[in-house]
């Protein structure tokens, strides 16, 4: 993969959990995640290169609403997991690697020559990612890292933020910020954490209060890994 077949486009809807807004993936006649529904931003990736396949790394609003529109500007089908994309199947060069945790239907796209994993929300290129109950499945998202982990890429262009330069340090990252929250919610809990909000307050101390709610379910996905319930 050469910069001149690859193109990223920056969707218009950053926000707290979409950074500075979901990227679009045009490499070869691949789309990958065309976005939002916005006009402008999908001329722009219909503009990129002739595509030939429309690809999701999973089916939240934020990466896969355009897809219907993109579709018909180019007159090519859409896949997502399940519904055209079965886990190790390639497109382009492109092997899609079923990674549930942050949704269910999640899958990422190698491209081995390069060593190039498009990693949709799996991984993002600043912040951490939300995996939360009843979609998320935290057991299921550390088995996908690991998973992604043993293919050894040497770059992340993710769904949202920055392309990662070191794939290796970013993966071990993701796992070892896990691990130690973890070990922050069991200590919680040992020092008589009694509901979500105690847990929160204990430990993830260091969030700010508009980022509280997504710590309560992020708490709640380490809760549920750990097989406990709190109100
Ligand atoms: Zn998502």
């Amino acid at each position: 993969m050469t910069g001149s077949n690859l193109t990223k486009i920056t969707a218009p809807n950053p926000g707290p959990l979409t950074l500075s807004g979901t990227n679009t993936y045009v490499f070869g006649g691949v789309a990958i995640d065309p976005g939002p529904d916005d006009e402008a931003h999908l001329s722009e990736v219909a503009a990129a290169s002739a595509i030939e396949t429309i690809l999701l790394t999973h089916r939240h609003p934020d990466h896969a609403s355009g897809a219907t529109r993109l579709a018909e500007m180019t007159g090519v089908s859409v896949l997502a997991f399940g519904d055209g994309i079965a886990d190790g199947d390639e497109f382009s060069g492109l092997v899609a690697v079923h990674t549930p945790g942050h949704a269910p239907d999640h899958v990422c796209f190698f491209h081995e020559g390069s060593g190039t994993l498009f990693s949709g929300d799996l991984i993002a290129g600043e912040g951490s990612i939300m995996v939360a109950p009843p979609e998320g499945d935290l057991a299921d998202y550390m088995e996908s890292l690991r998973r992604v982990r043993n293919l050894s890429p040497s770059r992340i262009l993710p769904g949202h933020g920055p392309e990662v330069a070191d794939a290796g340090a970013k993966i071990e990252e993701y796992v070892s910020h896990r691990e130690e929250r973890e070990a922050m919610v069991i200590k919680a809990l040992e020092s008589g954490a009694e509901t979500v909000e105690e847990v929160v307050a204990l430990a993830y101390s260091e969030v700010p209060p508009e980022m509280r709610p997504y710590a309560g379910r992020a708490a709640r996905a380490h809760l549920e890994k750990l097989g406990r319930s709190l109100p």
